[in-house]
């Protein structure tokens, strides 16, 4: 779920509430408007609670590590070891894991190229 996507459920979810809560509160008993009105607000703590998944995870030292002992110390496709930056496999806002197998280390270079590309 992307954020436009995010913003969306909102705005349908709040909708729907406040038609739901009007609806009772005109047919039904004030106790049901209360229940609505609980929903609510649990709605809103659950979208506020949503992990902001954009937010880079850092990646642990020892990681970095083993990365680097799998490439030889150096880019994965030069022989460069400075400026190094790791680099998720997978990106992260698809779903990528910051995890040995997803990590690879390349030149600043490399990086660029490859990040352009995505
Ligand atoms: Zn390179």
């Amino acid at each position: 779920m992307n954020e436009k996507e995010g913003f969306w459920v909102w705005i349908i979810g709040i909708f729907f509430l406040v038609v739901l809560g009007w609806a009772v509160w005109t047919y039904g008993g004030k106790l049901i408007f209360f229940i609505c009105l609980l929903l609510l607000i649990l709605l809103i703590g659950y979208f506020l609670r949503q992990p902001r998944r954009y937010v880079r995870e850092s990646i642990p030292e020892w990681m970095k590590q083993e990365v680097l002992k799998r490439q030889g110390g150096h880019c994965k496709y030069c022989e460069k070891n400075y400026p190094l930056q790791f680099h998720h496999i997978v990106p992260v806002h698809k779903g990528g894991l910051t995890t040995i197998e997803n990590l690879e280390c390349l030149c600043s270079n490399h990086h660029d190229s490859i990040s352009r590309v995505r």
